[in-house]
C-alpha cells in the first residue's frame, strides 16, 4: 500500500497550487492551515479553485488532506468573547470544506488558562456539541496536544472524555503529533505498540485518522511541544520509520511539521520514502 507523506504547505494560492506544490516534493497529502495562524478572516472562497482541485487531487492519487484551524481557536477560554470567536471560526471553516474533498479538520482542544481541566473539557464538549451538525461532512480531529500551559488533550483519557461528551461521535476523530505525544509523555520511541494500544483503550484506533510526524527537540515529559527535524530530534529515525510502517498507523496521512523550508520538507519525504521500502 502507498504511504500517504506529505507536510505542513504555507499559505498558498489556493487548493490547485498547493497540490501541485505537494506533488513537486512527491508528497500525497499536505496540511494547511484554514487561515492566518493567529485568526482573521478566511480567504475568499473560491469554488472553481476547489473543483479544479478535486479532479485534480483524484488524477493524482493525492490523499486525504488536513485543514489545520487556527491557534487562536481556544473552545475553553475563560472569555466569552474568545469561546464565541473559536465556535464562529469552526462553523465558517467546516462549512466551506464542506466543497472540498478527502478533508479531515483538525484542531486543537483548547486551554483552561486556570480554570481547571475539567471545567476546560467541558467547555470543549458543549462548544463541539453546537458546532457539530447531522450536515457536516468533514471529519473533526482533535490534536493529541504536548500539555505545554494549560493545554488540554495531552493524555488520551483527556480525549476520551471530550468525546464521551459529544453527541454527534460519528464527526469526531483524533491526529495524532509524534512530538506532542512523546513530549507529554509516552514512551513513541521504546514502547509504540504499548501507547497506540493504550490509545485504542482509551479513545479507539478507529478514531485515529492523521499524524503529524515531527521529532522533538526535548525529553519525553518535558511538556515543551518544540518540533525538531526527522531524526535530529529525542526521537529518532529509527522511531519515526517505525511509525510510517507501523501496521496500525500506515494507512493514515502522515503530515511533517518540521522546522523546515520546502526543500527541507522535500528531503525529508524522500528519505523516509526510501527507508519505508518505497
Ligand atoms: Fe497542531
Ligand atoms: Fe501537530
Ligand atoms: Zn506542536
Amino acid at each position: 500500500m502507498r504511504l500517504y507523506l506529505g507536510c505542513h504547505l504555507p499559505a498558498g494560492s489556493g487548493y490547485l497550487a498547493m497540490a501541485k506544490t505537494a506533488l513537486s516534493i512527491k508528497a500525497n497529502t499536505f496540511q494547511y492551515f484554514t487561515r492566518s495562524p493567529r485568526g482573521g478572516t478566511a480567504r475568499a472562497l473560491d469554488r472553481d479553485d476547489i473543483a479544479a482541485y478535486n479532479l485534480f487531487s483524484a488524477e493524482n492519487g493525492i490523499g486525504t488532506i488536513v485543514a489545520h484551524a487556527p491557534y487562536t481557536v481556544n473552545l475553553c477560554s475563560d472569555k466569552t468573547q474568545i469561546r464565541e470567536f473559536a465556535r464562529a471560526v469552526m462553523r465558517e471553516d467546516l462549512e466551506r470544506l464542506q466543497y472540498v474533498d478527502n478533508v479531515v479538520y483538525n484542531f486543537h482542544p483548547g486551554s483552561h488558562v486556570g480554570q481547571g481541566q475539567d471545567q476546560g473539557i467541558t467547555m470543549i464538549t458543549d462548544a463541539l456539541n453546537q458546532v457539530l451538525t447531522e450536515e457536516i461532512k468533514t471529519p473533526v480531529l482533535l490534536e493529541t496536544m504536548a500539555g505545554k500551559g494549560s493545554e488540554i488533550g495531552r493524555s488520551f483519557g483527556e480525549l476520551a472524555q471530550i468525546i464521551d461528551g459529544i453527541v454527534l461521535k460519528n464527526k469526531i476523530g483524533v491526529c495524532m503529533d509524534s512530538c506532542h505525544v512523546h513530549d507529554a509523555g509516552y514512551d513513541v520511541v521504546n514502547k509504540l505498540d504499548d501507547v497506540l494500544d493504550a490509545f485504542d483503550r482509551l479513545v479507539g484506533l478507529n478514531r485515529l485518522q492523521a499524524f503529524h510526524l515531527n521529532d522533538s527537540k526535548n525529553e519525553s515529559g518535558s511538556g515543551k511541544d518544540r518540533h525538531a527535524k526527522i531524526g535530529e530530534g529525542t526521537i529518532g529515525l529509527e522511531a519515526m520509520v517505525g511509525m510510517i510502517r507501523h501496521p496500525k498507523l500506515r494507512h493514515l496521512p502522515f503530515n511533517l511539521e518540521t522546522p523546515n523550508e520546502l526543500d527541507g520538507y522535500a528531503g525529508e519525504i524522500a528519505l523516509l520514502r526510501s527507508l519505508a521500502g518505497e
